[in-house]
């Protein structure tokens, strides 16, 4: 929405796809490890009791961007997708050695966070 309203992104269609309940799960799987979908809101993570097992960097990152708005809004895929070298989800996720699934319509793939940034200069 910044990208829009400072006109630096410009585009015909809009697509929310932000209430797919599937997308928004935080769940344990059977080896213990984390599994986080990309549209749970930072306001989820930090409440999830699930991240305070052994995860709560990821909740202090969460409660450290913006302010209660942003969270509420903002996901951790968004934060991930958007970019930002200052963005607060990503040396967290660093940290925990948390994996990415990326999906497109030609297949899937894992990537660690700390590769899933492409530089441009
Ligand atoms: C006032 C303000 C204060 C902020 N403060 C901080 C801060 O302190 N720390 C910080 O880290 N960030 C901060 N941000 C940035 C904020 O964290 C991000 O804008 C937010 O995390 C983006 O999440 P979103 O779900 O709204 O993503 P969107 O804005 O909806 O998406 C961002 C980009 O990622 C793409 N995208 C989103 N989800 C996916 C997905 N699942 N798959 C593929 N592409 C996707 C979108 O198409 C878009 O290009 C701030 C932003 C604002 C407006």
């Amino acid at each position: 929405m910044v990208k829009l309203k400072r006109k630096s992104l410009e585009c015909q269609y809009l697509i929310n796809l932000k209430f797919i309940p599937e997308l928004r799960r935080i769940e344990k799987n059977g080896d213990g490890n984390l599994q986080v979908g990309p549209l749970a809101t930072l306001t989820s993570l930090a409440r999830s009791p699930l991240i305070h097992e052994g995860f709560e960097i990821l909740a202090r990152a969460a409660l450290g961007v913006g302010n209660l708005q942003i969270q509420n809004l903002a996901t951790i895929g968004g934060n991930l997708c958007n970019a930002s070298p200052s963005a607060d989800l990503p040396p967290a996720l660093i940290a925990l050695g948390a994996r990415l699934s990326l999906a497109s319509i030609r297949g899937q793939r894992e990537v660690k966070v700390e590769e899933f940034f492409s530089r441009t200069i």
